[in-house]
């Protein structure tokens, strides 16, 4: 039953991330108006808007000029409302699941506006900073200064492959954007799991890299948008840190 009510959460969630992720690079507002067709205008009703649900009756269609409604759309949803679920199943109806379900929102805002725009803005970065005192709030000033390392090791950590990128390839191969959403993540999971997030994140986008290369759809120093791969491994390092951790040493030592 609650797993039900968390699903239903989850896609209200998405259907407004959505909004956000398309909205804000163009500088609208996310509160009103309401939503509109992309290509005509049209206005959407209440029944238009549901959740994933209206994507099928209208059969991704927009009701007035039947033009087709991205599946992305329901992507993010469905994306948001998995993300809900799995941090649910994880914390229970705890703060923890409040604070890191909302820092999540942001995540999956963040990915797809850098995924269509190559971009990351600093709003929703600062934005980032409100979770990011909930560590603070939950275990005091001492264990905090783990949280302010993370910050700092992997925003100077990035800043450092940035300027050897650009002094390695003549040109950017890593934004300031990617150096500064670092910095935040390692803020908000601390300095271990913030190393599990970005060892993740490089080894997604290696693997990614290595399955494209020989179809020839990426080359080598080409700048790829490294926010998703972020994103992909603040996720499991904010569900799973600690287990990765204890199974990374367990092999090692
Ligand atoms: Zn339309």
């Amino acid at each position: 039953m609650l797993f039900t009510l968390v699903v239903i959460y989850g896609l209200m969630v998405g259907s407004f991330l959505n909004v956000c992720i398309y909205r804000l690079p163009r500088g609208e507002s996310v509160v009103k108006p309401r939503s509109r067709c992309p290509h005509c205008g049209h206005q959407l009703t209440v029944r238009e808007n549901i959740p994933v649900l209206s994507y099928l009756f209208l059969h991704g269609k927009c009701s007035s000029c039947k033009a087709s409604i991205s599946p992305r759309y329901v992507l993010v949803e469905i994306l948001t409302a998995t993300v809900f679920l799995i941090a649910y199943w994880q914390f229970g109806p705890t703060l923890d699941f409040l604070f890191f379900t909302g820092f999540l929102c942001l995540v999956i805002v963040i990915t797809f506006i850098d995924l269509d725009h190559q971009i990351i803005p600093n709003q929703l970065l600062l934005v980032g900073i409100i979770p990011g005192l909930y560590p603070l709030f939950r275990d005091g000033w001492g264990a905090y200064k783990l949280y302010l390392v993370g910050a700092l090791g992997l925003g100077s950590g990035f800043y450092a492959i940035a300027v050897l990128g650009q002094l390695a390839f003549r040109k950017e191969s890593m934004g300031m954007g990617d150096v500064k959403y670092a910095a935040l993540i390692g803020l908000i999971l601390g300095w271990q799991s913030g190393i599990v997030a970005t060892a993740l994140a490089f080894v997604s986008a290696s693997i990614l890299f290595l399955v494209l290369m020989p179809f020839k759809k990426i080359a080598f120093g080409q700048r790829i948008p490294f926010g998703p791969f972020l994103s992909l491994g603040t996720f499991f390092a904010l569900m799973w840190g600690s287990d990765i951790i204890h199974w990374y040493l367990k092999q090692v030592f």
